[in-house]
Order: C-alpha cells, then structure tokens, then sequence
C-alpha cells in the first residue's frame, strides 16, 4: 500500500505539494511509514501568504460575533471528533492515548477561552482627558500570522495560536512540524467544515526553508513560534530584524525542588509523570529533580524503583505506561547523552537502553545521581526520558542551582511549608511555578509565560497575553464643537 501523500492548503486549494522535497511521516510506535509529506516550495509559501493578505480584509471586517460562531461551530466538531483527534496524536507523536486526549482537551480549552473575544478584544476609553476631549483605545488585528510549530504538540500548540488569532480578526499560515503535520491538517478540516471563509487559515509544510520563506515574506506582518531554545532565538531575531511582531517560545530544563517536609508519596507520583509523561518531550517536563536534606536518598529509592516498573509500548494500547521518543535519531542522541554522564561523575541509578519493544523509538526511562551543574545532562535540554537527580542541603542551595539554569520555563516546589512555598514563588527565576504540581501549566485564560531562553518575545502564548499579540491599538483623541451638535438651519 502506498501511503498517503498529505496536502497542503492554499485558499480553497487542499492538495499536496508539486515540491521535489519528500518527508516521510513514521508511528513512532513501530517505525512504519504512515504518509508522505511532500514539503511546500517557496513558490507555495508565497501563494499562501497572498490567499492570507486577500482574506483579511473582509475577515477583519467580519463583526467579532459572527467570527466567534466558527468558533462555537469548530468547538462542537472538536467535540464530535474527539476520539479520532486524540488517535491521531497517538499514530504520529506516539504518546499514549491517555495523554493524547489530554492534550486535544487542552486544545479545546483555548476554542473556550476565544469564544470570549467580544469581551477580549473590547477597547478602553477615558471621557475629558482635557477639556472637551475624550480618548478611546481601539483594538485592530495585526493583519497575516504565521505559527510555526513543535512536533510534541501537533494538536494543543496549533491549537494555542490559532482560534485567538483568527477570532481576533487575522489571517493565518500554519507551519507545523514536520514530523507530526497531520494534526494541523485535520484542524484546518474542521474549520472549514465549521463555516470559515476560504483563505482565512492556510497551512504550507517543510522545514528551514519554508520557515525562512515565512520569515522573510514582506506579507507575513507576524510570527508565533513554539519549538527548541536555539531556533526560537533565531526566529526571533530573524523576524523581528524585519519589523515583525514575534513571539517565540523555547526549550526547557524545569527543576523539581523537594523539601524533606514534602508528602513523600504524592511527590513521586507527580514527579514521574512529570519526567516520563510523553516520554520526557514536554516544555514542561521536570528534567532535574533537587532532593533538600534528608529526602534525597529515599527520593531516588522510590523514583528508580516506579521508573524501572513502567511499560513501553504503543500508545494504542491502553496498557502502555510510556510511549516513544519521535525518531530514531533523537533515541540516538539520547543514549549518546547517557553513554557521555557515564564517563563523568553522575551515577548512573536506571540504564533505559534497550527497553521497550524493538520496533519503534523506544527508550526507557534513566535516572542520573550525583548530576552537577558542570555536566550536559544538567545545562542541556535532552528532551527524553532521562532525569536527573541532584542534591542541596537547604532551599537557598537548590533555588541557587534552579537559577543558574540558562531556562526558565517551569519550576515547581514540594513541601508541605508555606514558608518555603513562599520563598520559592518570591524567588525561582521561571515563569511558571507550581507548589506540589509537577506539570504546572496555566489555563488557557493565563499566558504560558516562559523566561530567559525559554522565550523570546514580549506577549507570551494564550491569555489576555495572546489577544494582545494579535491585536494592535489605535488611540483616538476627540473633540466635537458645538455648533456640529444640531441641525444647521438656513434662517439661523
Ligand atoms: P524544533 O525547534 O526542532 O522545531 C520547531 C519548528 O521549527 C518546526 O516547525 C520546525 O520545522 C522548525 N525548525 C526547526 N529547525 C529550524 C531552523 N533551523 N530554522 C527554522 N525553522 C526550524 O522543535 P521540535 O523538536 O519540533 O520541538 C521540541 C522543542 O520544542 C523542545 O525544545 C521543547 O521544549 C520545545 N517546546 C516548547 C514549548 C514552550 O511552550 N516553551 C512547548 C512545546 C515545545
């Protein structure tokens, strides 16, 4: 059987690239080819960006009722075809389908909040400013969005960026991974079926260059980006040195601080599903875990032992505990890694190498003691199943290792002090903090607030942030004599 060739969307046009470049789309789960992605050309990319600027027009003219309706109509097939969304992150990102239908109801989460858009994109005003004069701050979308995105979201992160831009009165180009392109063509599916205008949403597909076509593409006016530290500074400065509006969300390194008053079994049962939830390739994984006193010696005893205890396999089956990582490659560079801390200091406590079944991307979870701030596996974001473990005599000590840290994504503290919950809000330097939470994500009325190299931007994704991002003001300052107030009469 040959696989299937996925489209692309220009306009009203839904087939696939007539580019030379060809990526094949693997199930993570067993290696198997499961479609062909023929990447956009330059020539698609700018066909795109027009069928965008087109569309805007009288997609910003729409009133912000009738945009909300797609909306209202795009949540219910998001409802109706839950079940099939949730697969398909499963056969192309190949994580488990408990986590998958977590992420599209994520996803969903975001349709809710834009519904909201009468009231977020209201405007603001202040009578008599000076004598006679009043001001009034308008809100007007920016104009063409491109969002291009990771491959360990396919759903949620499309999801962040397009149902607020598009409410907002935007047009869109989506570029997602790809590695994992289905997800964002079934959305763009359902919003067509929900009733949006030809043209209002695009997706072009590929890699450096399509993004550099976006990048560079006079009619894109501006960019969200969510993907790995390096190449969100690079879309950054790359866009923005063109006058773009950016956004750009990074990598990770989130630090798990447990106090030795934290509640011992809760924090493990958070912890692992922090480190090893989609087989540690989350933005908001807990990567390294700072044991405080006492509690690290039983901490590792008890994280190594339900590390060692998790079944690989694929995500279809319910049974699965921990899916793959997404390519061979990356499971690759990822025992690299750990062949690497092997011939340092780090002891290493769980070896994940060859576990899992032998088709596939597996990797099994691996645990490193003893990891210092002078190794790798501390400084870079690995992305995989592998956590390390480090110690700290006192909360001073582990706040000064979570603050070196070049990220600044997440961070989350277990203790049952509000002292030391306190003192780690007032001082963690990362933009989102949990207290006995390991995966510490803001709802989609909150911003995901990323700091230092986990986000290049101003406005960060979803929240009152994101309406922000894809909104631009005018201020109004006016002034109306008396003699406009009433009808001119001829024999006054
Ligand atoms: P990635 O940076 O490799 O790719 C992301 C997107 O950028 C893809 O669409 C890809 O095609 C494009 N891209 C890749 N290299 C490029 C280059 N050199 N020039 C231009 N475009 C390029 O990221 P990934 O491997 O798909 O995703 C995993 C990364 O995303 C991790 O670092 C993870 O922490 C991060 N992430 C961050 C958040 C967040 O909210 N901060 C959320 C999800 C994922």
């Amino acid at each position: 059987m040959t696989a299937e060739r996925v489209p692309q969307l220009i306009g009203n046009s839904l087939a696939p690239s007539s580019g030379e470049e060809v990526e094949p789309i693997y199930d993570p789960a067993t290696g198997e080819t499961i479609a062909l992605l023929p990447y956009s050309t330059e020539s698609d990319v700018d066909r795109a960006v027009r069928a965008a600027a087109s569309a805007f027009p009288a997609w910003a003219d729409t009133p912000v009722f009738e945009r909300t309706q797609v909306m209202f109509a795009f949540k219910s097939l998001l409802e109706r075809d839950f079940e099939t969304l949730s697969n398909l992150v499963v056969q192309e990102n190949g994580k488990i389908i408990e986590e998958a239908r977590g992420e599209v109801r994520r996803g969903i989460e975001v349709v809710d909040f834009a519904t909201g858009a009468p009231t977020l994109t209201m405007g603001t005003n202040l009578d008599q400013v000076a004598n006679g004069i009043d001001q009034q701050l308008v809100r007007f979308p920016v104009g063409v969005v491109a969002g291009i995105t990771p491959f360990n979201f396919p759903n949620m992160v499309p999801l962040w960026m397009i149902p607020i831009a598009l409410v907002a009165g935007n047009t869109f180009i989506l570029k997602p991974s790809e590695r994992t392109p289905l997800s964002g063509m079934k959305i763009a599916q359902l919003l067509a079926e929900a009733g949006l205008p030809d043209g209002v949403l695009n997706v072009v597909h590929g890699g450096k260059r399509v993004v550099n076509a976006l990048l560079n593409h006079p009619g894109v006016d501006a960019v969200s980006f969510v993907g790995s530290a390096t190449t969100a500074k690079y879309i950054y400065t790359t866009a923005a040195s063109q006058g773009k509006r950016v956004q750009a969300l990074g990598g990770a390194k989130n630090h798990l601080l447990v106090m030795d008053d934290a509640e011992l079994d809760a924090s493990v049962s958070a912890i692992m599903s922090s480190a090893f939830g989609n087989a540690g390739q989350r933005c908001l994984a807990g990567s390294v875990v700072v044991g405080v006193g006492n509690v690290a010696e039983p901490l590792l005893h008890e994280l190594v032992q339900k590390a060692d205890g998790l079944r690989l396999g694929p995500g279809s089956n319910p049974e699965t505990q921990m899916g793959p990582v997404i390519r061979e490659e990356r499971r690759k560079e990822l025992e690299g890694y750990i062949s690497e801390a092997q011939g340092s200091d780090a002891v290493l406590a769980l070896d994940g190498r060859g576990a899992g079944p032998a088709e596939g991307f597996f990797l099994g979870a691996t645990i490193f003691d003893g990891v210092t701030k002078d190794m790798n596996l501390w400084k870079e974001e690995l992305f995989g199943p592998v956590l390390s473990v480090m110690r700290a005599s006192d909360i001073d000590e582990a706040l000064t290792t979570l603050n070196a840290s070049n990220f600044g994504n997440m961070a989350s503290i277990f203790t049952s002090s509000g002292h030391n919950a306190r003192e780690f809000r007032r001082r963690a330097e990362a933009g989102m903090l949990g207290v006995n939470i390991g995966v510490a994500a803001p709802a989609a009325a909150f911003p995901f607030t990323g700091w230092k190299n986990s986000f290049f931007g101003d406005l960060h994704a979803t929240g009152s942030d994101a309406f922000r991002f894809y909104t631009r003001h005018k201020v109004v300052t006016s002034r109306w004599f008396k003699s406009s107030n009433g009808p001119v009469t001829e024999s006054a």
